[in-house]
């Protein structure tokens, strides 16, 4: 059966890239509409959807062709990781608040507003019959068909003594996404994030927001809050990518080496096919 929220939530911040404040409201909604952008300045809800991604540098950004929201990825993860179908999303600005890099703000909002189930909707998944491949340089995705769960094994490295190789294996719960995923916050190199905030991106960047790694060390707030925090928090931002699927994942098992937005979104768009067609 589908799920939705029992009572509004909302949560306020600034967001990371613009840097202007953004407020973001999580709302109850009776019909089977998945997750959408609504606005009062919007003509209709913007649905977070494969088809409405307009952009995945530094992040997955949607679009209806005049409204665009950037950012779309910790708080979707948040609801999908939540196993959550239904979701409207109020917004001001441009993007949500970047929050503490984490999605575990937003799983604690929706938490605190309850999960109400809609017995009466049925709730597609998203299931493969056979092996699904997709490589681009040195980013590599595969899924396969699994028993009684949603798997993931995912690595993150990147050439730099103090990241190195990380790999994480995760068993996709409400429970388990919550305290071994939700938490893992966003990370930057120091190198990327001056030419970012000279490009116009990252300016409401800061420790408070996201690690930062520069030549010697790691900055972040609190210290690290797993030593593969950061396979974590790509982990995070897959989830969140496949959730503009707009189906939940079931009896899958996904593997992915080095994913980013792009690779995650068209991976999604791919799953979407291949899955569709094996119906
Ligand atoms: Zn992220």
């Amino acid at each position: 059966m589908r799920k939705t929220i029992k009572s509004p939530a909302t949560i306020e911040g600034i967001g990371l890239h613009k840097g202007k404040p953004a407020r973001v409201s999580f709302l109850p909604v009776p019909g089977p509409t998945g997750y959408r952008f609504i606005s009062p300045l919007f003509k209709e809800p913007l649905p977070a959807r494969l088809d409405k991604v307009s952009g995945t540098v530094r992040g997955t950004n949607i679009s209806d062709g005049k409204n665009t929201i950037c950012t779309v990825e910790h708080l979707l993860s948040a609801a999908a990781g939540l196993g959550i179908d239904d979701l409207d999303i109020e917004i001001t600005g441009e993007e949500p608040p970047a929050a503490d890099g984490s999605a575990l703000p937003f799983a604690t909002a929706l938490l605190k507003a309850g999960i109400q189930e809609k017995p009466e909707q049925q709730r597609g998944a998203l299931e493969l019959k056979g092996l699904l491949e997709m490589a681009k340089g040195e980013t590599r995705y595969l899924a396969r068909p699994a028993q009684d769960g949603v798997f993931f094994r995912l690595t993150y490295d990147y050439p730099h003594s103090l990241v190195g190789t990380q790999v994480i294996e995760f068993t996709l719960t409400p429970e388990e996404y919550l305290v071994r995923v939700a938490p893992a916050r966003t990370f930057g190199f120091s190198h990327e994030i001056e030419a970012l905030k000279a490009a116009g991106l990252a300016l409401g960047g800061s420790l408070e927001n996201a690690i930062v790694i520069n030549e010697k060390e790691i900055l972040a707030k609190g210290g690290l809050r797993f030593t593969d925090e950061f396979a974590r928090h790509k982990l995070l931002d897959l989830i969140g990518d496949l959730a503009l699927a707009g189906l939940p994942l079931k009896n899958i098992y996904i593997e992915a080496v080095r994913p980013g937005h792009a690779g995650n979104v068209n991976f999604a768009k791919l799953l979407s096919e291949r899955a569709l067609n094996h119906d």
